[in-house]
């Protein structure tokens, strides 16, 4: 496909564009968009985005990305909550036949059926520049809800990159590091700079890929409760995983139950719940579940 419009990973195109529709940025959707062609193609280069991907792009803004995706994919389906931004997308996208544009909340998009009807329900590739106040339900919402992905290649926060990809011992390391980890292999493909952004954001910036295991890293009877679990030890986190757990009002063990299953654990009475890895939260989940239906 030919170069149809005006690379807007060109700062003086994304200028003009903005220009021509006297464009005023919201702040309250996350609005930073990108303005710099080799992270650009670095993205669309770690997605590994091919003529044969269904891409799903969350937050398009003008079309930056969503213009290097659409070069390299088969199919691209964007979806941008911002109803000023529908007029500029149809100028800037126009010529590229393969993305369709759909003006809603990312988190109430029914992303299985769209998988289902756009890619036969086959994997598809999410690939975005995230608006960074609703990262993590964006995330979560795509393991728990099962959407049949492949990969996902993100800009997201520097410092929410680095939880998701860290382990014990680390003070970044919690509840999103677990769950990331559960369903998925975090690469940090890229650190990038707020003069990578037009406007600039406050705070530094990372790519991030995910990509799905295909068989689940640990074997868990009861994923809910080893969540729960989790995020009762990460709640608070100065107290020990026993205390943790008991303040807890999702988790309905007795303090007995709780003692028993860290010591049959083979672990100290005072460890910390930081101290555990994903397999280690996952037999103290296997532990009590065994408890609670004996
Ligand atoms: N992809 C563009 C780029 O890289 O230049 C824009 C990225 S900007 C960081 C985030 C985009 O997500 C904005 O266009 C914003 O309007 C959009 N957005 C914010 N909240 C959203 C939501 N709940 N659902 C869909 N899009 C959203």
């Amino acid at each position: 496909m030919d170069k149809v419009k005006p690379w807007l990973g060109e700062p003086k195109n994304t200028i003009a564009v903005l220009q021509k529709y006297g464009f005023v940025f919201q702040k309250k959707y996350g609005q930073n968009f990108l303005i710099d062609p080799h992270v650009l193609d670095k993205i669309v280069a770690a997605a590994g985005v091919g003529p044969d991907d269904f891409v799903v792009e969350i937050g398009p803004g003008i079309g930056t990305l969503t213009q290097y995706l659409a070069y390299a994919a088969r199919e691209v389906c964007a979806v941008e909550i911002d109803r000023n931004l529908i007029p500029i997308l149809s100028d800037t996208l126009s010529g590229y036949e393969n993305v369709e544009i759909i003006n809603e909340d990312i988190l109430k998009v029914d992303l299985n059926r769209l998988a289902l009807e756009k890619n036969g329900g086959r994997p598809v590739k999410v690939v975005a520049n995230l608006p960074y106040y609703i990262t993590t339900p964006i995330i979560m919402g795509l393991f728990e809800n099962h959407v049949p992905v492949d990969s996902i290649t993100v800009m997201v926060q520097k410092e929410v990159a680095d939880r998701m990809q860290t382990g014990p011992g680390s003070k970044d390391y919690g509840a999103l590091s677990l769950a990331v980890q559960y369903y998925a292999d975090p690469y940090i493909v890229a650190n990038v700079p707020p003069n990578c952004f037009m406007p600039r954001p406050k705070v530094g910036s990372a790519v991030i890929r995910l990509t799905r295991h295909e068989t689940l890293p640990v074997k868990v009877d009861d994923e809910k409760l080893m969540f729960s679990i989790i995020r009762a030890s990460f709640n608070q986190r100065r107290k020990t995983l026993a205390n943790g757990l008991k303040n807890s009002d999702q988790l309905q063990f007795t303090k007995e139950e709780i003692e028993q299953a860290i010591q049959s654990c083979g672990w100290p009475p005072a460890i910390r719940g930081e101290a555990l890895n994903l397999e280690e939260f996952a037999k103290l989940a296997n532990t009590l579940s065994h408890l609670r239906d004996k």
